[in-house]
């Protein structure tokens, strides 16, 4: 017998499990490798196993968000967090690890403890009944995935990511952008101005990005990604320019309704169309990031910021991600869970890790840690504190859970563009601002929380 029900022994499942343990609650922890089972990129039975880098990226937790997540799991016992430390390898600032000496470091922890039960084993259905956390990551098999459809809604749980580059806000150059939405058309949503940021293009400026466009270094799908559909409305922006010179331009780098106000004539006393236009739209409730409006890509990282800083106006542009095309499964989740990673309609149901669409090792664990504190104040019946938003982990759990845009939601990396802004501070010292503030707060957020989250 167990007091919860966890499925999936990636990062999330392993860092809630042994959240869970730790506070004395009895876990069942349901992993399918092991059992004749295997996803496309894993390569062992080894609970959290990582399956492409072995590196946890900046540990700098003064000025980096990935790093301040770091400083968060530790203070709160992260299992994840101690074996990084015990597997860590020398990286310079950022964190590595030998990801066999981790992996075996998570899993004899959980092994050993009294209160966890690992069975390797498929689960294909939500339980109907009794406190679960699905865990099941990025490739979660298909009759689960097939379950969790069920229960959420088609059109809730995407298969593919189709990631378009976002921009923080404050490295958009506003003396060459302008906000419009075009023909002016709005909606209730809308905000005054007009919902777009624009960048305009001359003639030779859209032919010279669009031969960037062709000649890019591109990713390769993985073998087993080789199926991925380009669905309608997310086709790779280098797919859709192969497709001929002027395809862009009545695509998502239409100009039509768009009136440049540095570009005004006697004849055009509002502005003239540019030739090309690149469209921003708003990510964040906060206003702080910014989409490029259908630019999900597969070219290379490097290759992406070199060309996508040719764009007039985003020539300082600071991107919170890059674009990317993926197998991913993961939930709408700003619309199905509620501000506790809880299924809305079968709220016995928690969700963490990559299927809640945060992205990465590091987030992925944390929102797995997230999962189960909150699931265990539920066990004890106290009442949960909400998280500062101010935290990395309040900040991150804050967009997957509400805050980000339902409708163009992807997957997320921890980033200070998630965090209240501080306007106020000066760019040089901001970070430090950021994560001083979150330490602040978290530490206060501890004290109130007492038992369950110490
Ligand atoms: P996982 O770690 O994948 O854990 C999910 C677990 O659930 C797996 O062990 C799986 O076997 C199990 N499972 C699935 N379905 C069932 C079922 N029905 N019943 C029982 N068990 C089940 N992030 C980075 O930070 N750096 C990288 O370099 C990186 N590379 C990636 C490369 C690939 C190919 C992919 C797919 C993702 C990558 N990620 C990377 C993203 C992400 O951080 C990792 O996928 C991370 O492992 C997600 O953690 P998770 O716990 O949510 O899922």
């Amino acid at each position: 017998t167990h007091d919860i029900h966890i499925i999936g022994g990636g990062l999330a499942g392993s860092e809630a499990a042994w959240q869970l343990a730790q506070r004395g609650f009895k876990v069942r922890l349901s992993e399918m490798r092991g059992s004749g089972d295997m996803t496309p990129a894993h390569q062992t039975n080894g609970l959290a196993e990582l399956v492409c880098s072995n590196s946890f990226r900046s540990d700098d937790d003064t000025k980096n968000a990935v790093g301040l997540l770091h400083h968060e799991m530790r203070r709160l016992d992260s299992l994840i967090m101690q074996a990084g430390e015990m597997a860590r390898v020398p990286a310079g600032s950022a964190m590595a690890v030998d990801r066999d000496v981790f992996s075996a470091e998570v899993e004899k922890a959980l092994a050993e403890h009294p209160n966890v039960e690992i069975a390797r084993e498929r689960i294909d259905a939500l339980p109907s009944s009794g406190p679960t956390i699905v865990a099941t990551g990025p490739l979660t098999a298909q009759a689960l995935a097939e379950s969790i459809v069920g229960a959420t809604g088609q059109d809730r749980l995407a298969f593919f990511d189709a990631i378009a580059p976002i921009v923080h806000r404050d490295s958009i150059d506003m003396d060459i952008c302008w906000i419009q939405s075009r023909w002016n058309k709005r909606t209730e949503a809308s905000n005054a101005e007009g919902d777009y940021i624009n960048c305009p293009m001359t003639k030779e400026q859209y032919l010279a990005f669009h031969q960037g466009l062709l000649d890019g270094e591109k990713t390769e799908f993985k073998e087993w990604e080789a199926d991925t559909p380009y669905f309608d409305g997310c086709m790779p922006i280098e797919v859709m320019a192969a497709r001929g010179v002027d395809t862009l331009r009545f695509g998502p780098m239409k100009p039509v309704g768009l009136d440049n106000p540095r570009d005004t004539t006697p004849e055009f006393p509002q502005g003239r169309w540019p030739y090309a236009v690149v469209q921003l739209r708003q990510d964040n409730k906060l206003g702080t990031l910014w989409n490029m409006v259908g630019f999900q890509t597969k070219l290379k990282h490097g290759a992406q910021v070199e060309l996508f800083r040719t764009i007039p106006g985003l020539e300082n542009a600071e991107f919170a991600r890059l674009g990317g095309l993926h197998r991913n499964t993961f939930l709408n989740s700003p619309l199905v869970l509620d501000r506790q990673l809880r299924l809305k309609s079968a709220p016995h149901i928690r969700f963490a890790g990559q299927v809640t669409g945060c992205e990465g090792y590091v987030e992925s664990a944390a929102i797995g840690l997230l999962a189960g504190i909150m699931a265990a104040a539920e066990l004890a019946g106290r009442s949960w504190q909400a998280l500062p938003r101010t935290t990395a982990f309040g900040a991150l759990l804050a967009h997957i859970t509400g805050d980000a845009e339902a409708e163009t939601f992807q997957p997320m990396n921890v980033n200070f563009g998630l965090f209240p802004p501080l306007h106020e501070v000066g760019k040089k010292v901001r970070k430090e601002a950021y994560t001083s503030r979150a330490k602040q707060d978290l530490e206060a957020w501890l004290a109130k929380q007492g038992a369950v989250a110490a």
